[in-house]
Order: structure tokens, then C-alpha cells, then sequence
């Protein structure tokens, strides 16, 4: 893992110095690394619940998902359109990281001399990620406010997470990239079939992003089968309209014991403007 550390301190916002089991600032706030090497730096005024971000539950389905390698055409597309942008030393933030399914092996096709770091508001999902990646630095925070210095990031990579404009502004280097990966219109539909009288597409907006230039859209499809109740009901889980689902539509998903369905992603390059 290279030297380079883009920590901040989320009490006073200077440079964040890592030692073995700690990170302090030149005003000597201290923060210690957990057990599985991840530093928690949401401040507690921006904990707005106990447990913040997905609870222990959803972490638990779509890791459950991902390990079986559903996704993988959506993890090396992204691993390549990193490789294609990112210099070779560069610095790579993935911003709403979740358990780390990406982050991993984004880290794990790149170059030892480029530094990459991920952070997520979800504790139990960053906990996961820095337990299977010793290679990349963790951090608990949020999207909204990272706790990542201004201009010290070439890439900033956010996968299905919430856009955070300005943040991502203020943390990457002049003309550094964006890399976002977003699901298509027809996503899942085989699953919405399944289980919603009236399924409707997902929408998906206009490219245009402030102080951003597109450069490029990569199309990422492919038909999976799930061959089981458990996988189906994890996919699920992973989805945002599983929150507003109701009775009849849940006895319907747990009747389901197999489903092809179609995967359908787009990933989005931006160059961030001068
Ligand atoms: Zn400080």
C-alpha cells in the first residue's frame, strides 16, 4: 500500500498523519483504526441514527449476492474503465463503497503504486470491506461531507451510490475523473414482473453534470439465472423499491424459486473541468 493518505480530520479538517493503530491531526484529534484496519470519521453530529447507512440485514443480502459472482461482468467492466483513466500512480476514492465487492478488485487490477481508499457511512459494511482487503485504506464517513482532502483525488469511482456534486468537486484534482456506475432502464425487469402488477422501467437521466464533461457511457448487459428462493430474495433486498413493497407483492417474491432476469448497467465517464 503506497504512503499516501487523503484522511482529513472530521473535527477540524487538517491533513490526518497514519501510524500503526491511529490517524491525528497537527491539533492531535485521534482516531484509533478498528480491529479490521478501517478509522470510523463520521463525526457523531452527523450520526443521524445508531447505525447510519444499511443496516446489518441489507449489507448481509447483497453481500450474500455478490459473493456468488452475479455481477462480475459489472465488476471487471469497471475494472477496465479504471485501468483505461487512471494514472499509474494514481489516487482512486470509491465513494459509497458498501462491502467492498469493487473496491477489492478494483484494487486488486491496478498497479502497487496507486493508492486506493473507500468509504462508506455504513459501519458494518466497512467493517466487512478493510476484513477482505488489506490493501486498501477504509474509512466509516459520509458521502456528503468525505473525509477526504481538497484536489487529492485522480479518480473518484461511485457505484449505485448517492451524487454528492460539490464533495466530488472539491476532492478531485483538476481535469481527474469521475467513473459512476448506474442501472439501465430495464434492469431487473424480469424481477419487477414477478412481483409488481404495474413494474415500470427505472429512469434514467440526462448525462449532464456541473463543473463535469462526459466522456464517455460503457453499456453493461447480461442475463443471469438464479436457481433459488435465498438468491432471489437477496437480489431483492439489494433493490430500493424493496423498502415499499407490500403483503401480496412479498408473498409473491418468496414464491419464486428460480428467475432469469436481465442485469443492465451503465457506466459514465467524466472529466472534471478546470
Ligand atoms: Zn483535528
Amino acid at each position: 500500500m503506497s504512503d499516501l493518505s487523503v484522511w482529513i480530520c472530521p473535527v477540524c479538517g487538517e491533513l490526518l498523519t497514519e501510524s500503526e493503530n491511529s490517524l491525528k491531526c497537527s491539533k492531535n484529534h485521534c482516531f484509533d483504526k478498528a480491529r479490521s484496519g478501517y478509522v470510523n470519521l463520521l463525526p457523531v453530529s452527523r450520526k443521524h441514527a445508531r447505525l447510519p447507512g444499511d443496516n446489518p440485514e441489507m449489507v448481509r443480502a447483497r453481500r450474500d449476492f455478490l459473493s456468488k459472482n452475479y455481477y462480475q461482468h459489472l465488476q471487471n467492466a469497471l475494472c477496465d474503465a479504471v485501468r483505461n483513466y487512471l494514472p499509474p500512480d494514481g489516487v482512486l476514492l470509491d465513494a459509497g463503497c458498501g462491502e467492498g465487492y469493487y473496491t477489492k478488485k478494483i484494487r486488486d487490477s491496478l498497479p502497487e503504486s496507486c493508492s486506493v481508499c473507500g468509504v462508506d457511512i455504513s459501519k458494518t459494511a466497512v467493517d466487512f470491506s478493510a476484513r477482505q482487503d488489506k490493501h486498501t485504506r477504509y474509512a466509516v464517513g459520509s458521502v456528503f461531507h468525505l473525509p477526504v482532502d481538497d484536489l487529492s483525488c485522480d479518480m473518484l469511482v461511485s457505484v449505485f451510490a448517492p451524487y454528492a456534486g460539490t464533495e466530488f468537486v472539491r476532492v478531485l484534482k483538476p481535469h481527474a475523473f469521475l467513473v459512476m456506475a448506474i442501472p439501465s432502464a430495464r434492469h431487473l425487469w424480469e424481477l419487477k414482473q414477478a412481483v409488481y402488477d404495474n413494474p415500470y422501467e427505472n429512469q434514467v437521466k440526462d448525462y449532464h453534470l456541473e463543473n463535469f464533461r462526459f466522456l464517455e457511457k460503457i453499456s453493461c448487459e447480461q442475463k443471469i439465472f438464479l436457481d433459488n428462493s435465498k438468491d432471489i430474495q437477496n437480489l431483492f433486498q439489494m433493490t430500493p423499491y424493496a423498502y415499499r413493497t407490500g403483503a401480496s407483492e412479498r408473498e409473491r417474491l418468496q414464491a419464486l424459486q428460480s428467475l432469469g432476469v436481465q442485469t443492465a448497467f451503465e457506466i459514465l465517464i467524466y472529466q472534471k473541468e478546470a
